[in-house]
């Protein structure tokens, strides 16, 4: 009779579980396969890592972080039991006495008291403790699936301690077996679905952070417009996302106050996806001027515990609108310049060539030249960020380095391409690539790190590799062996603190955090830590295209102010930078502040104290 009712229970329950599941599988066969399995290495092993070890669920909030990690090996550990009870409960195989299953059972009860020690501490921290994250509104549904777990803890106790035959066993066995047949059917409703897919959505999320491959024009790809455009693994995203607001209290531009919130955007996409809006435009549902928001810093999806990635579906929606002409003024004027001159100020080669003859650079010949230097329209056009490009040139003349640079260059396309204009990006990649093939350099320098990504990672989606290396990490090989002699004057003024603010594209992209504070703690530098910085830091606002954004017209605060306030806080003297445009963003930030900060390129830092 009771096996009877609980395979009636058992079906109904299963059932609604496997409903639910079904339609979410729907939505996800329905999208354009975008699933990708590559470098399957390094994907298994960030799944050992962010998924078995639950490292980055750990690594920005440890406590919470470790207190989920607890739950989580509960779980895993308690599916054999829950399963044996199942086979037993159905009346399939009754294994509950043997030995094995006794050692077993016993085995549990740590993972017992952990996953209620664990799950307290998050039910407390999110019915009282409430961080801002987690939303203005107490998740009743997170209460229940914290009273359903602690339960399914208690009960296993219990067992101990109760008789299997006696009627308060009995009840017990029921409660136990009940709770978890109806936290299976709140499960895919819920955002607890991640328990379901995120080791899958972990596994799936690309190996290169903010991963945009190219449009396929001869596809007639445009980038996505509607519902129906967003790809299966960006709708599997959608469905994962767990609310924990780790984009969002990581995003620079909603910490300046800014409408874009990266965690609405992932439930906007969900909302939409489950509602079979599949012709809705996706510049309503996210609204434009969110999409426009996005400085592509990369904290969202490097952040985000379960794999998310944020960025193919902004910048893809960025596409969507720049293929219809939607997209704004500044960024009008910028296409034009780099239609008119491959350059993002539109001004004329002279200048480069000017800049170069006079710094007595070569033009690159891989016979004669160890390296060639890539300059980047700030390198080319900037005349601040060219006193940086001297002191490389010096640092790699004293130290012997032959280099040269092209006689022609274009920009990368990194503004055209991180803005969704990936027409005017293929044709400037392709002509740099070409010129690049004919100079055949083994090893390209740049100091700027968007030039990095760029040509690192979006020119090999077009077949073409080459090492390109960050000034600061050669420059940090290469004085290796050379004790810093300070000249006079070369120390940083005041007490000799300073502090570095990790660009985005160096950090946080490329993972280049040691070498930067290597080289400056070799040259003599003090260095003081502002908050968000290596692999985490705060982004100067200027990526995206939003360097030439109006930014008196901007809601909230502009970012590089915030971030300024960061770095002023540290208490040092000397802001030490290392990418042109953040150093453009944060100079601009002290005027406004009216501060004495002084700002040194990373390079001239070291050429002076050479
Ligand atoms: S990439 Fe940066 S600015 Fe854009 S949504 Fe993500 S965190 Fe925010
Ligand atoms: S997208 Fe990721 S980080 Fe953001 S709320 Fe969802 S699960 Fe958390």
């Amino acid at each position: 009779m009771s096996v009877a009712v609980f395979w009636a229970l058992f079906l109904t329950f299963v059932g609604a579980f496997a409903a639910q599941v079904a339609t979410r599988a729907r939505v996800i066969a329905a999208a354009p396969n975008t699933f990708s399995l590559d470098d399957l290495p390094f994907r298994i092993r960030r799944f050992l890592l962010d998924v078995v070890l639950q490292r980055r669920t750990i690594r920005e909030r440890p406590a919470a972080g470790f207190m989920h990690a607890l739950v989580f090996w509960g779980f895993v550990a308690f599916a054999g039991y829950t399963s044996v009870e199942f086979l037993y409960g159905l009346g399939i195989v009754d294994l509950t006495h043997m030995r094995w299953f006794a050692a077993y059972r016993a085995g549990l009860t740590p993972f017992a008291i952990a996953v209620l020690v664990g799950i307290l501490f998050l039910l407390v921290r999110r019915a009282i403790v409430r961080p801002v994250g987690l939303g203005t509104k107490v998740s009743v549904e997170s209460i229940v699936i914290a009273l359903f777990i602690t339960t399914l803890m208690v009960t296993f106790l219990l067992t101990f301690t109760l008789d299997e035959h006696s009627t308060v066993g009995r009840v017990n066995w029921w409660v136990h077996m009940l709770v978890i047949l109806a936290f299976m059917a709140l499960i895919p409703a819920s955002k607890h679905f991640h328990l379901v897919v995120s080791p899958l959505t972990v596994l799936l999320k690309s190996p290169e952070l903010g991963n945009l491959p190219n449009l396929d024009f001869e596809k007639e790809q445009v980038g996505l417009e509607t519902v129906k455009d967003l790809g299966s693994k960006m709708a599997l995203d959608a469905l994962t996302c767990v609310e924990c607001g780790r984009c969002q209290v990581n995003c620079p531009a909603w910490g300046a106050g800014k409408a874009l919130n990266p965690k609405t955007i992932v439930l906007q996409t969900q909302e939409a996806l489950l509602a079979g809006a599949r012709d809705r435009k996706l510049g309503e549902i996210y609204s434009e001027e969110v999409l426009w928001q996005c400085t592509t810093c990369g904290a969202c999806e490097n952040q985000c515990p379960v794999g998310i990635e944020h960025l193919p579906i902004l910048i893809g929606s960025r596409r969507g609108l720049v293929s219809n002409g939607d997209a704004p003024d500044y960024l009008g004027s910028m296409y034009n310049h780099l239609e008119r001159r491959s350059n993002i100020w539109g001004l004329g080669y002279d200048q480069r060539t000017k800049f170069i003859q006079a710094a007595q650079v070569e033009t690159f010949d891989a016979t004669r030249h160890d390296v060639l230097v890539w300059l980047g329209c700030a390198g080319s056009f900037d005349a601040d960020f060219q006193k940086s490009l001297r002191s490389l040139f010096e640092i790699l003349r004293a130290r012997g380095v032959r280099f040269g640079a092209l006689a022609k260059e274009k920009c990368t396309g990194d503004p055209a391409k991180r803005t969704g204009n990936e027409y005017m990006f293929q044709e400037l990649a392709t002509a740099n690539i070409e010129d690049l093939k004919t100079a055949a350099p083994k090893t390209i320098v740049t100091s700027c790190p968007h030039c990095v990504k760029t040509i690192g990672n979006d020119y090999r989606k077009f077949g073409y590799t080459v090492e390109i290396v960050h000034s600061s990490v050669y420059v940090e090989e290469l004085t290796r062996s050379a004790p810093a002699s300070p000249k006079p004057g070369g120390s940083p003024p005041g007490d000799g603190r300073v502090t570095f603010h990790d660009p985005c594209y160096l950090g946080r992209y490329g993972g280049k955090v040691d070498e930067p504070r290597a080289l400056i703690t070799r040259f003599g530098g003090v260095i003081s830590e502002p908050e968000r910085n290596r692999d985490n830091p705060y982004c100067c606002g200027a990526g995206g295209g939003l360097l030439f954004a109006d930014k008196e017209e901007e809601p909230g605060s502009r970012i590089s102010d915030v971030r300024f306030k960061q770095l002023q806080a540290t208490g040092a003297g000397t802001v030490v930078t290392a990418c042109p445009f953040c150093s453009i963003m944060l100079k601009g930030a002290q005027a406004s502040a009216g501060a004495d900060t002084q700002f040194v390129d990373l390079m001239t830092f070291v050429k002076d104290r050479l």
